[in-house]
């Protein structure tokens, strides 16, 4: 099997870094205060194998009862263990491309057969997706690397239709317009997933939660390492819960800032999707084109994502960084895309 190929972290300093779609945002003083104060001679005894603290405070802001709430170390955790608990060998399991290429991943390692299914060009629901022997169904909303966003009404229609497990990975859904978290409440086959790595500037903490009815997240819990969180990670996921403003702040930054590249990019004549994500994806001439640009601002220290693989190898992903950022971007691409007009090669061979 490949394995899962994370996007690059750069061990030099001096990069922008545009890649892995992190926020370009300090985490909350407070939350740091919180990590500052847990760290103390308690660390020589286990965490609380259920992250109470964390799990009652998720509870309390997401309007969901506790029991229905599990932390995991990073929301990759918890695909894993869902992974593992719902799909066994030779089990199907569905997910649209181009989308999180760890399904597929994660799929391989169980021994499951992963079902990729297209994604129309608007990158709405493929019909095909629907797959009543599927154990486990996969659905990013908002769509990496797209960016794009799937109505919670069809969500809720293919809720309906599937007999297994229906993941809803919300990664990013704090930079979308609405979210699927109630469809929990109507159907017991249904976990939505969330993230402190990205609306919450926590990547290196690796705080996720998964939410469900009792039933799956007592199966879940099974499955899981009994301390698959630490003692960190309870402080700052409880200390995050009580500062939501910090990061609706953030997050209206990002979405303002997203709005201003998007337009811009269009404005070089780019064809760039519909984001609701703290990223953007956008289509170059050919896959030369695309590969020579994130080539080319590698060289100058710029990191934005391309991967060449069908579909999006015309592609690339760009993160909302800060507004220079942003800016240090658009002035490199624009003196890329000024030199193809005149007939230079971008590429660097
Ligand atoms: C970033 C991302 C994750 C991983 O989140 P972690 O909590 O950092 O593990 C999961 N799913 C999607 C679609 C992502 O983009």
């Amino acid at each position: 099997m490949g394995g899962y190929v994370p996007g690059e972290q750069p061990q030099e300093p001096g990069y922008i870094k545009l890649n892995t779609n992190e926020n370009p945002y300090p985490p909350s003083p407070k939350v740091l205060a919180a990590i500052a104060k847990a760290l103390n001679e308690d660390l020589r005894k286990y965490p609380d194998p259920m992250a109470t603290a964390a799990r009652r405070k998720a509870a309390e802001v997401y309007g969901m009862k506790p029991e229905r709430v599990l932390g995991g170390n990073g929301s990759d955790e918890l695909l894993t263990i869902i992974t593992r608990c719902f799909a066994g060998e030779g089990d199907k399991i569905v997910f649209p491309y181009p989308s999180y290429s760890l399904y597929h991943t994660l799929a391989e390692i169980q021994g499951a057969k992963p079902m990729a299914v297209e994604f129309p060009d608007d990158y709405s629901l493929p019909k095909e997706i629907v797959q009543p022997d599927a154990k486990l169904t996969f659905i990013p909303n908002p769509n990496s690397p797209s960016g794009t966003f799937i109505p919670k009404a069809e969500l809720r229609r293919l809720a309906k239709k599937t007999s297994g497990v229906l993941v809803i990975d919300e990664a990013y859904v704090d930079f979308a317009d609405e979210n699927c978290l109630d469809l929990v409440d109507e159907f017991p086959n249904v976990i939505v997933l969330r993230t402190f790595s990205k609306s919450f500037s926590l990547a290196g903490m690796r705080i996720g939660f998964a939410f469900a009815q009792e039933p799956l997240i007592e199966g879940l819990v099974k499955a899981k390492d009994s301390y698959n969180v630490n003692r960190l990670w309870i402080a700052a996921a409880v200390a995050s819960l009580d500062d939501l403003d910090y990061v609706r702040k953030n997050v209206q930054t990002i979405k303002k800032d997203r709005e201003y590249l998007v337009k811009e990019l269009r404005r070089m004549g780019l064809f760039v999707y519909p984001s609701q994500a703290n990223f953007v994806m956008a289509r170059l001439d050919s896959e030369e084109q695309a590969k020579g640009v994130y080539e080319r601002l590698k060289a100058q220290k710029i990191l934005i994502r391309y991967w060449s693989k069908p579909r999006i190898d015309d592609c690339v992903r760009i993160t909302v960084g800060t507004r220079e950022e942003i800016d240090a971007l658009l002035r490199a691409l624009a003196a890329l895309l000024e030199n193809l007009k005149k007939g230079k090669k971008v590429s660097v061979r």
